[in-house]
Parts: structure tokens; C-alpha cells; sequence
């Protein structure tokens, strides 16, 4: 991820340049408003001593507080945060979220610790920056290698310091003030992207093939919720490996299996393949949904879909992008398609402070309003200046966001 940054700022440049934005003014936005790393020591079950690095990112609050995700990842560091959370500060400006952009995580590889270990380092980290999080300034949220779990011991620790607070993260359990609807909701919000994508060339998700590398929280609901719509996802790749049935997979089965088996590989009925041969696979529709940086100049030229869907964070290098542009392959951007996790967040964190819950159907609609809002809002953009659906997507961000700091001065 050496260069992620680089690659997250070459796509903010080609935006600015658009809107003339001045030097200082690009990095007055570019710039976070605070960077912060800690120390996170854990005493593990053996006994031992382990010392792992936390990382919080603020990256821009003009809009209101800063919104973005805990990474429980081995590669992990400095300029993977920086990046994640300049993505956030665009995203939520995209879909018109009342929120700036943050990131955070440890560097950590959370399956090599126990259910015991995982809650200790959380609460940990929580000691270590829970004077810069809150829910008036930074709210965290689950991201890769955390989930539900991890939030409600990122709040229960919380709680210790400042009281009844639920709002302080999103992504909750349902039963410790949770959302209905969050944990399916960054896969919902890229399927209503790809189905959204699809009716502009008069077609539905009827029968058309998907590939998608990932099958954690948004490459799972992603599967089922295509599945249903009758999309047919014929390969699918985790970290134990990747599988392929061009007559379409069983998901719900396939469902069953990756939990009792930790993973897609060998499931019966399907050939093994490679994480290259899972871009380069014969479908509609790729969905990359695990780690960013994947689409790349070496392996761009071998996609044979016709559209990609960013459900991962930074999945493409700006190299493959020009690749595509050049091939005519519509890219929904990361920032757009899968901005549905942030946005049930949001909603969570609505509930929490009105002391108020919905029912799933209510955040179905919602959600769906304001995805269809922000899809549409970049689609007509990008027709309106003639530029890829990301170079419109940043330019509706960057506006917003710009917009909001002029407003509020410095
Ligand atoms: P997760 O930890 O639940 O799942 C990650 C998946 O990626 C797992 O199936 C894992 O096996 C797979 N994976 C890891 N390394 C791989 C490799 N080398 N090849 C193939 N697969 C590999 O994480 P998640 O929450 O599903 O997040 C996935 C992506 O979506 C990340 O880029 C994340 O930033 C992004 N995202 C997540 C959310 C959210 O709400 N969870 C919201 C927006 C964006």
C-alpha cells in the first residue's frame, strides 16, 4: 500500500483541475486535521507481552464530526489510515452525510488472537484515544477484521470514561443499540449500485454474472442479496482461495459452507482459481470486495467484465483506471458504491441519539434514497462534464466539502 495516498490524491488532482480549484485550496482539503498513533500493549493468554501500533486519522470535519472505520490488519500503517479517511471525507460528502472523514486501526493480524485477546486490544485502543473520539467528533465503526463484537467493546470501554453514550460507534449489535439493517448494508447499497448501473443500459440483474473477490461482511450480503435479485455470481475468492461454476454458484449454500469451513475453498461442484484468474473471470459485473490496491497496470488489461463495482476501499490503481476508461469499462467508484455502510451508520447513530428504533424496512428505504440520490447525482455529472463516474463522484465530494470550509472559514 506504499503508494495509496498518491493513487487516493491522483483522482482528488484530475477532480480539481476540473473545478479550478486553486493550489492552496487543494491543500487545505488534502491535508488531515490530525494524525495520531498509540501504543497498544496486550497482555496475551500465554502471558506474554505483545506491543502492536494503533493509527487514528481525522481527516476533514467542515462537514460535521468525522465518520470512518477500525481495520484489524496486519498491513495496517500510516498511510493506508491517511488514505482510508481522506476517502471517507469524500464519501460522505457524495451522499450528502451530515459527517467528515476519519479511519483507524491496529496492526494486527486478528485471527492469530484469542476471542479474549481481541477484546483486550480493543479496550486497550480505546484507552489510548478515547479523548479524541465521541459522538460530537469522531465516531469509529466496523471495518476489515472488526465487527459487531469489536464495537460493543469499543463502547462498553467508552462507557467507562464518559457514561451512557451508544453513540460514540456504529455497527453495534442489534441488541446493544445496534441498527437493523447495518450489517447487510454496504453490500445492499453495491447491489442497489449495480442494479441502478444496469437499468442505464436498459437491463436488470436478471441472469447477469458477477465475480467478487471477498466473502467477509460486504462480499457475503453482496452474494445473497444478487442472488435473490437473480444475478448469477459464478466466482468467488477469499483468503483460502477462489472457486468458479459458470452455471452460477448455490449461495445460501455456499453461505453454510464458508462458515462451517472458514472459507469458499473446495466447494463442491466448482474448479479452484487464483485471485488473477478471479479478475480476469468471463462476467458482467467484477466486484472487488477484500483489500485495496488489486486492480492493477499488470493485471488491467486482463478483465474481461464490462463494469466493476468498488465495494472494497482503493481497490484500483489509477493506471487500471485509465485501462478501463480506455476499454470503455464502467467503473462504479468505492466512494459511491459503498458508501450504504456509512450511511445505516449514520442512521444508527440518529437512532441512538433520539433514543428512537426503526424497523429494517425504514432503513431499507432510507437507505435506498439515499444511495439512488447519490447514484443519480453522479451519473447525470458525469454525463453533464463527460468524465468517468469517480472523476464525477470526487467532483460532487470535493464541491461539498470545499463549499462547506469557504462557509465556515478557518
Ligand atoms: P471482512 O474482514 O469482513 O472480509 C474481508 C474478506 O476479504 C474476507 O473474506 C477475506 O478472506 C478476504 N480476503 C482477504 N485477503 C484476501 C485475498 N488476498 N484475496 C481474496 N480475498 C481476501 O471485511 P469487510 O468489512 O467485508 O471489508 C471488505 C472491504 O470493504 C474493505 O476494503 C473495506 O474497507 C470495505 N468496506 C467495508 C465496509 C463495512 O461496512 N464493513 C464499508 C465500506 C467499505
Amino acid at each position: 500500500m506504499a503508494d495509496s495516498f498518491n493513487n487516493a490524491c491522483h483522482y482528488f488532482e484530475s477532480a480539481a483541475d476540473l473545478l479550478g480549484l486553486s493550489a492552496n485550496m487543494r491543500r487545505l482539503l488534502q491535508v488531515p486535521e490530525r494524525e495520531v498513533k498509540v501504543q497498544v500493549a496486550l497482555e496475551l493468554d500465554n502471558g506474554e507481552i505483545a506491543t502492536y501500533i494503533g493509527y487514528r486519522v481525522q481527516h476533514d470535519s467542515s462537514r460535521g464530526p468525522m465518520k470512518g472505520g477500525l481495520r484489524y490488519h496486519p498491513e495496517v500503517d500510516a498511510e493506508e489510515v491517511l488514505t482510508l479517511a481522506s476517502l471517507m471525507t469524500w464519501k460522505t460528502a457524495v451522499v450528502n452525510l451530515p459527517y467528515g472523514g476519519a479511519k483507524g486501526g491496529i496492526s494486527v493480524d486478528p485471527k492469530q488472537l484469542s476471542p479474549g485477546e481481541l477484546e483486550r486490544i480493543t479496550r486497550k485502543f480505546v484507552d489510548e484515544i478515547h479523548d479524541m473520539v465521541g459522538p460530537d467528533k469522531d465516531i469509529p465503526a466496523p471495518d476489515m477484521g472488526t465487527n459487531a463484537q469489536v464495537m460493543a467493546w469499543f463502547a462498553n470501554q467508552y462507557e467507562k470514561f464518559y457514561g451512557f453514550q451508544p453513540a460514540c460507534v456504529t455497527g453495534k449489535p442489534v441488541e446493544l443499540h445496534g441498527s437493523e439493517g447495518r450489517e447487510e448494508a454496504t453490500g445492499r447499497g453495491v447491489v442497489l449500485c449495480a442494479e441502478a448501473m444496469m437499468k442505464k443500459f436498459g437491463r436488470d440483474l436478471q441472469g447477469v454474472k458477477v465475480a467478487l473477490q471477498g466473502f467477509g461482511n460486504v462480499g457475503t450480503f453482496t452474494a445473497s442479496i444478487l442472488h435473490e435479485k437473480g444475478a448469477k455470481v459464478v466466482a468467488v475468492s477469499d483468503v483460502s482461495g477462489g472457486i468458479l461454476n459458470p452455471e452460477g454458484l448455490d449461495i445460501p449454500r455456499l453461505l453454510e459452507y464458508a462458515r462451517s469451513n472458514k472459507g469458499v475453498k473446495d466447494f463442491s461442484g466448482t474448479d479452484a482459481i487464483d485471485n488473477a484468474a478471479l479478475l480476469a473471470a468471463d462476467v458482467d459485473i467484477l466486484i472487488p470486495a477484500a483489500l485495496g490496491g488489486v486492480l492493477t497496470a499488470e493485471n488491467a488489461d486482463a478483465v474481461r467484465a464490462k463494469y466493476i463495482v468498488e465495494a472494497a476501499n482503493n481497490p484500483t490503481e489509477a493506471e487500471a483506471d485509465d485501462v478501463f476508461r480506455r476499454k470503455g469499462i464502467v467503473v462504479v467508484p468505492d466512494i459511491l458504491a459503498n458508501a450504504g455502510g456509512v450511511t445505516v451508520s449514520y442512521f444508527e447513530w440518529v437512532q441512538n441519539r433520539q433514543h428512537f428504533r426503526w424497523d429494517v424496512n425504514r432503513v431499507r428505504d432510507e437507505l435506498g434514497k439515499v444511495m439512488l440520490d447519490g447514484f443519480d447525482r453522479v451519473w447525470t455529472l458525469a454525463e453533464e462534464k463527460k468524465v468517468s463516474l469517480r472523476t464525477a463522484a470526487y467532483i460532487l465530494g470535493i464541491g461539498r466539502v470545499g463549499r462547506a470550509t469557504v462557509l465556515g472559514g478557518i
